[in-house]
């Protein structure tokens, strides 16, 4: 038994939930649970440079890393990296796929 079946066979209502329920929160949760060793400690975690931290369990809705620039300051960077020649290829991309 590798380790991933030993942990579907110790945690079988997470994996259910995670490969036929689509649970992206639960994945989380199980990831944050591996790397600290519970869901308590998760909460606790200071790694704020994780990409997951914002959605680690424990975490508070809203709470983002101080080192992460302001929503407007960041969409508008955003807004400067996409050029609309680029947006407007990605909307007819997206288009054609709908069939429109
Ligand atoms: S948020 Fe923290 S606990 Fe969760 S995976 Fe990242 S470093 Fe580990």
């Amino acid at each position: 038994m590798n380790q991933i079946t030993e942990w579907i066979w110790n945690r079988p209502a997470r994996a259910l939930k995670i490969y036929y329920g689509g649970g992206r929160k639960d994945a989380i949760t199980e990831k944050c649970i591996e790397c600290s060793g519970s869901s308590q400690e998760a909460g606790k975690c200071e790694i704020t440079d994780c990409a997951l931290w914002t959605f680690r369990p424990g975490a508070t809705k809203g709470e983002v890393p101080s080192f992460v620039p302001p929503q407007a300051e960041l969409q508008a960077l955003a807004d400067a990296k996409v050029p609309d020649a680029v947006r407007e290829h990605a909307r007819k991309l997206g288009a054609s796929r709908k069939g429109k």
